[in-house]
């Protein structure tokens, strides 16, 4: 009988084990609810390993960066940058708003943020009178963005920056850790990130009457009264103390994590670098990303090969692989939203998006089932010398 190969996925959640050990403590002491002395303990835990002040552990990333937009006072009608090529979560809260949504391209060194595209989107935002309410940047794949630029940037415009490092929680920029830099940052703990609670988010920031306002929103926004009493919009979104509890297992391993993902990369690179046509996601100086998932870009051209025939070929083989996010601004639910590019004769998001693929990075992968994913590659090159012979 024919038995399919076993399935390699992008990023499989990966248990350390001492989970259920917190979680046993939750069931135990019968704290079973959006709240606990885990979710304190993960707060205060994560806030000391991002060397911050405050965090608040919230039901999805999601949820961090609409209370993060609430915090910033962002209403309808306002105006919120947003880097295009990224996961639609960093930008469905500005719609929650009722804001509109301007989207920023890429720069090469880090495909995150072109402070060039974002110095001419404040310009001409600042020239009709209307600048952003915030400015939403991405950390993608676990790269950092130019922080430096970007942090300047919106300075001296004075607007404010929520970091979307929800996929590069572990990963540091000039030595402080990916997340720390904007006014706000959130982290994700969605089934296939980096760590997990299998679904989760925390609200990171130095401003602890922010977050403790973000707490309260949170929790539907309760008044100081006895009876249940309510003044203002809030929302159901603190995180579980049962979640809470894996969450703090799995941060305890979080850098070992952080190196497996970086040996995966290492490996694809040192096996594939030389293919005609792949370039691998660069890493900016002084930053450590931590690898979230491996990418790589295809000059179609260079390769012989096409990005549907690589993608095929790994699907064949029971290979989860996919192409880079499609960039929000080509998205049809943000049609005719403002876009800004790098230059006016390149869109760096829109070619990302045309090249890129990501690899499977799950750390719980085997280096055989790593070398499937290889073998399976550089076969596709071979057969294309053959073809062409
Ligand atoms: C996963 C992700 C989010 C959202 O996180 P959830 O916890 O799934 O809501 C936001 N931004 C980016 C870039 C992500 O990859």
């Amino acid at each position: 009988m024919f038995t399919p190969k076993r399935k390699i996925f992008l990023s499989a959640p990966h248990m350390s084990g001492n989970e259920l050990h917190y979680i046993k403590d939750a069931f135990d002491t019968n704290w079973i609810a959006p709240l606990g002395p885990h979710v304190d303990a993960f707060e205060k835990e994560l806030a000391a390993y991002a060397g911050v002040n405050d965090a608040a552990a919230v039901s999805s990333g999601t949820a961090a960066i609409h209370l993060a937009l609430r915090l910033i006072d962002v209403q309808e009608g306002d105006m919120v940058f947003c880097s295009s090529l990224t996961f639609i979560a960093s930008a469905n809260p500005i719609l929650y708003s009722g804001a509109v949504p301007v989207f920023i391209d890429s720069e090469p060194e880090t495909w995150n943020m072109s402070p060039v595209a974002l110095k001419n989107a404040l310009l001409a935002a600042d020239q009709e009178g209307k600048l952003p309410k915030a400015v939403i940047v991405v950390n993608l794949y676990g790269q950092s963005a130019k922080m430096d630029e970007i942090i300047a940037l919106c300075e001296a415009f004075d607007v404010p920056v929520i970091e979307d490092a929800a996929e590069s929680l572990g990963s540091t920029y000039k030595g402080r850790a990916s997340g720390s830099f904007g006014k706000y940052g959130i982290y994700s703990f969605n089934g296939n990130k980096i760590i997990t609670t299998s679904g989760g988010g925390m609200l990171i920031s130095n401003d602890v009457e922010g977050l403790k306002q973000a707490r309260f929103l949170a929790t539907q926004a309760r008044d100081q009264a006895a009876h249940y009493q309510h003044s203002q919009l809030g929302y159901n979104y603190r995180m579980s103390n049962v979640l809470a509890g894996i969450g703090r297992a799995q941060l305890q391993i979080l850098e070992d994590r952080v190196a497996v993902k970086r040996t995966i990369f290492n490996r694809y690179e040192q096996e594939m670098a030389h293919l005609p046509g792949v370039r691998f996601m660069p890493e900016l100086e002084h930053t450590r990303s931590n690898r979230w998932l491996t990418t790589l870009t295809l000059e179609e051209k260079e390769a012989g090969v096409s990005i549907g025939v690589l993608l095929a070929a790994l699907a064949e083989e029971n290979i989860e692989a996919r192409p880079v996010w499609k960039p929000l601004h080509m998205q049809p639910l943000f049609e005719g939203a403002k876009y800004y590019s790098h230059s006016s004769n390149e869109s760096v998001s829109e070619q990302l998006f045309k090249k890129g693929i990501c690899l499977p990075s799950g750390t719980q992968m085997t280096i055989d089932e790593q070398m499937r994913v290889i073998d399976c590659m550089k076969q596709c090159w071979v057969k294309e010398k053959s073809i062409s012979a």
